[in-house]
């Protein structure tokens, strides 16, 4: 025996007492982990579990995968409709019957009253493929309403824009493959370790094997950045102009991929003449990066056989959002690094389906990538629906983020929300609040009866959650997975598939339609109308899927395992069959920090929370790492201030204010200060979002604040409670 073992204390971990293990994948956000979740003799899922065989995770989960089980039963959850006449009346239960009249009743008395668009949808990143795809055929071929959104706006729409310009579709190019083979990597505005930490497990286990430069670009030093071999700290909202100056660097010295942009490309000329302004020398006094750094990483990355660009809500959530990806695209064409194993423009998506949304939704179109503006794309959707095609517009309506202001005009009076939460979610809190109350109806569809946003309804609709129902999510690499059904819905609460069928039901424009039941019966009309598209799912079953642990689109009935990378032939989706080179003048149009509002504002994740905590929130152990908000901020400033550790300060922006505890840390720089996003009544008290001319999408990363001590949590508490500034 060797010396001491009988002397340890071994880690015992807990018999659960399971008995089954059902496979389904996970429900938080993008990477798209396969999961295995336990069953204990009563049917109850007592544990979580990463599924070894599976290529995304091989076996990991991240802190939130593993308490995933607990979603179940948490608190909060709906158990059965809730009606009332005016938002501040007390709820009383109701049937589903009951409910589901009254929506149908609202929805078109409000129709009826103020035309088609006066009554609103807007959706998640969170439901089934299957059930987006229905959820699109109720708004678009029989309620009608043109505006009708999805959670993209919020998330990814920056980068669904930035696709389209330079690709001419949507569609991440690249895998987590490149990993394997790339030879420089470029993260922009990322946290990944913190953000989705198994993807950052397979970085790291691809630089285990083989070294290659990581560069991060990010104003504060996160988790990534430290961990990277370069780190470079920008000035907020200036990616383009450094963009820019890399592709000023490269085309100047020569070291960019000519045979391939000659090949692959329209745009070139001009896009060389805007950025031969943005030397590195000018760029670097506006980006905040010294020149010879800017020159560096342009040598770096050109010269490299294949390097590829990561990128998350640091570039997608600003002002100049699209434009950023553009640029990413533009670094990408130029130096050949598109389509090949390692070479590629990868976005990392926010939520577990956030992509099929993108893909199914028919929230900025039609199923399929399909455009509302092309004839021939109605007519394909209107003939397999079995409707006019006239009943579609012919350009797609208000994005969310105008669609709040829309009820503040008084032009949208009614409103459906499913699983989204914008009293946490949306910047200015007090200016939704007073758009919520408003309304005439609002609807919210959502598996938690807790979720704010619920303060202000008058029918709630509790919705099953996650794996107590059966479909699918497409995650960030395109890997359609499958959830397979676990448990029974939490009491008297529904899935959204069946809502949204029973729905149809109540309009005479439903009874013309066929809604399919069942998740599979679905799946068949996606494969059917993707057949020979990019975006093709024909090859796929549910039984494939999960066979496979996932698989990657386009799929082609002749394909049995998917498609790890777009674009290999240099063959894009413009009609010519050329991407783009296009020319991204910088346009400062951002708040800044002045003399008043002296401190930047960044907001972001920490890795034990889930977007507005609806369902992070719950779990104990969850809430046990992460419990309450908080603002990193810089010792040399706070100490200016009189502001201590531990202590509280107050932010005020011209918006509102909002009080929170202070950690010091040089993880941000003197002016700056970070604040995490998930937590109700923070920042977005303080977030100005301002919008993405392409995207529509806010910049919530960007605002102007300034910053004084605050006595106490309680005066904190006091104050965040009254405190209404519109
Ligand atoms: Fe779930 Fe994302 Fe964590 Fe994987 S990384 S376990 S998909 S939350």
């Amino acid at each position: 025996m060797l010396f001491g073992r009988n002397k340890k204390n071994p880690i015992k971990i807990a018999d659960k007492g399971v008995v089954e293990w059902k496979y389904t994948t996970c429900g938080y956000c993008s990477t798209g982990c396969s999961i295995e979740v336990g069953l204990d003799k009563a049917g109850e899922a007592v544990a979580s579990r990463g599924v070894g065989g599976a290529d995304v995770n091989r076996g990991k989960l991240c802190l939130k995968g593993i308490f995933e089980h607990e979603l179940f039963r948490s608190a909060g959850r709906g158990k059965t409709p809730l009606m009332r006449d005016r938002y501040f009346d007390d709820f009383k239960e109701a049937s589903w019957d009951t409910a589901l009249d009254k929506v149908a009743a609202e929805i078109s008395s409000i129709q009826q009253q103020h035309g088609p668009d006066a009554f609103a949808i807007v959706s998640t990143g969170q439901i089934m493929t299957e059930e987006f795809y229905t959820l699109g055929k109720l708004a678009r071929g029989v309620i009608g309403t043109n505006n009708y959104d999805g959670n993209t706006t919020l998330c990814m729409a920056s980068a669904v824009s930035g696709y389209k310009r330079s690709f001419g579709s949507d569609g991440p190019p690249g895998c987590y493959d490149d990993f394997e083979h790339t030879e420089c990597l470029l993260a922009i505005g990322s946290n990944l370790p913190e953000q989705h930490p198994v993807i950052y497990w397979r970085l790291k286990q691809a630089l285990e094997k083989r070294r290659f430069p990581v560069i991060v670009i990010d104003p504060r030093v996160t988790m990534f950045a430290q961990m990277a071999d370069m780190h470079l700290p920008i000035t907020p909202g200036t990616d383009v102009v450094l963009l820019n100056a890399l592709a000023h660097v490269i085309l100047d010295e020569g070291l960019e991929d000519r045979a391939y942009i000659e090949a692959h490309t329209d745009g070139a000329q001009e896009f060389a003449a805007l950025v031969a302004e943005y030397d590195p020398l000018t760029a670097s006094r506006i980006c905040g990066i010294d020149e010879d750094t800017i020159r560096n990483v342009a040598r770096i990355y050109a010269k490299s056989g294949s390097a590829m660009t990561i990128w998350t809500m640091g570039i997608n959530q600003s002002t100049h959002g699209s434009d950023g990806v553009v640029g990413i695209n533009n670094l990408n064409l130029i130096t050949g690094n598109i389509g090949k194993p390692g070479g590629t423009s990868l976005s990392i998506t926010g939520q577990c389906n956030a992509m099929g949304t993108r893909e199914w939704s028919s929230c900025s179109g039609l199923p399929g990538y399909r455009l509302l503006e092309k004839q021939q794309d109605r007519k394909d959707i209107a003939d397999f629906w079995g409707i006019d095609e006239e009943f579609f517009p012919k350009k797609r309506g208000l994005f969310q983020t105008d669609i709040f202001p829309a009820i503040e005009t008084g032009q949208i009076k009614g409103l459906w929300l499913i699983a989204t939460n914008p009293m946490t979610s949306m910047p200015n809190t007090a200016r939704i609040r007073k758009t919520l109350e408003k309304l005439d109806f609002l609807v919210v569809q959502d598996a938690y009866a807790d979720v704010e946003t619920n303060e202000y309804s008058h029918v709630y609709l509790p919705a099953a959650i996650w794996a107590e129902k059966e479909g699918c999510f497409t995650n960030t690499e395109r890997r359609v997975n499958l959830i397979s059904n676990v448990v029974k819905p939490y009491e008297n609460s529904k899935a959204d598939l069946w809502i949204f069928n029973q729905l149809a039901k109540r309009f005479e424009q439903g009874r013309k339609i066929r809604f399919p039941e069942s998740a599979s019966a679905v799946f068949d009309e996606l494969r059917h109308l993707s057949k020979g598209r990019m975006l093709d799912y024909s090859g796929m079953s549910h039984q494939k899927i999960k066979a496979q642990r996932g698989i990657q689109w386009p799929c082609s009935e002749a394909d049995e395992t998917g498609t790890a990378r777009l674009y290999t032939d240099g063959k894009f989706q413009h009609e010519n069959a050329k991407a783009r080179l296009i020319a991204l003048p910088f346009v400062d149009n951002n708040e800044r920090p002045d003399e008043d509002y002296p401190f930047w504002l960044n907001t972001g994740r920490v890795v034990e929370h889930f977007h507005t905590r609806t369902r992070t929130g719950k779990l104990g152990n969850l809430n046990k790492f992460s419990p309450t908000p908080y603002m990193e901020m810089n010792p040399d400033a706070a100490r200016e201030l009189g502001i201590h550790h531990g202590g509280y300060a107050r932010l005020t922006s011209r918006r509102g204010d909002a009080v929170v505890m202070v950690q010091l840390t040089h993880r941000v720089a003197p002016n700056s200060v970070f604040i995490p996003f998930h937590f109700h009544e923070c920042v977005n008290r303080i977030s100005l979002g301002l919008l993405d001319p392409h995207s529509r999408q806010p910049a919530f990363k960007q605002a102007a604040v300034k910053i004084e001590a605050a006595a106490s949590q309680a005066v904190a508490a006091k104050n965040n409670a009254t405190s209404r500034t519109y």
